[in-house]
């Protein structure tokens, strides 16, 4: 009988520990209340452009993520990602998967309540000269401009980046689809052989996602 009740109440408590812990762990993740949306683009059936070795934009987009992710939860900002795994968000990959999967992003955007939407990308284009990281920011939005010019200055000062690369207005249905400010970062170019190995090693990603979650928490905790 007391054997029995030992047990009931290690149980008790291993309980009341996890549902505790998880509680802590949300609460210290975003003890400042304010929210940014991490929105890794492409996924499942959808991988974006290809490097020449076969990785896929969506998976480096998502690991390009979640170091931004473990960054900005240091300074205690929340983070809402659109897309936490190599799935898309489509559901079923039939006709019209990239309209819904848009939609789906969009709905996680407008009810998340973040203050910033920074949408994550790779490009690749015919000119193999182009080079660097490439900000967009959303239409007749000043925020998300000021935003996008920090954030480029920055970018600009990675290695074998364009040091002329200016933020440039961007009309993608993820900037478009809320009232909230919003950036696109092509992080680099698959096109140019450079910037292509440096997108494939773990080091650089981390020094994007270190520039990257730096200029998010000056934007949110006020600091331009
Ligand atoms: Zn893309």
């Amino acid at each position: 009988m007391f054997k029995k009740l030992q047990i009931v109440l290690i149980v008790i408590v291993v309980l009341l520990t996890s549902v505790w812990g998880v509680k802590v762990k949300k609460a210290s993740a975003n003890k400042s209340g304010i929210i940014v949306v991490l929105d890794a683009g492409h996924g499942g059936i959808d991988a974006g452009v290809i490097a020449s070795g076969g990785q896929k934009e969506s998976d480096l987009n998502l690991d390009i993520c979640y170091k931004i992710k473990t960054e900005l939860e240091k300074s205690c900002i929340g983070v809402v990602m659109t897309r936490r795994s190599y799935g898309g968000l489509y559901g079923v990959a039939t006709k019209g998967f990239k309209l819904r999967d848009m939609k789906k992003r969009k709905e996680i955007i407008e009810s998340s309540n973040a203050r910033l939407v920074v949408s994550i990308h790779i490009n690749k284009c015919p000119f193999e000269y182009r080079k660097g990281a490439q900000v967009f920011y959303k239409i007749a939005d000043n925020s998300s401009k000021t935003f996008a010019n920090f954030l480029q200055k920055d970018l600009n000062a990675l290695p074998n980046a364009d040091k002329d690369n200016a933020c440039l207005v961007g009309d993608y249905y993820v900037l478009n689809c809320s009232n909230i400010p919003s950036v696109l970062v092509e992080c680099g170019f698959f096109s140019n052989k450079e910037n292509e190995s440096q997108l494939l090693q773990e080091e650089y990603r981390l020094s994007l996602a270190g520039v990257i979650s730096a200029n998010i928490a000056k934007f949110l905790l006020g600091g331009f």
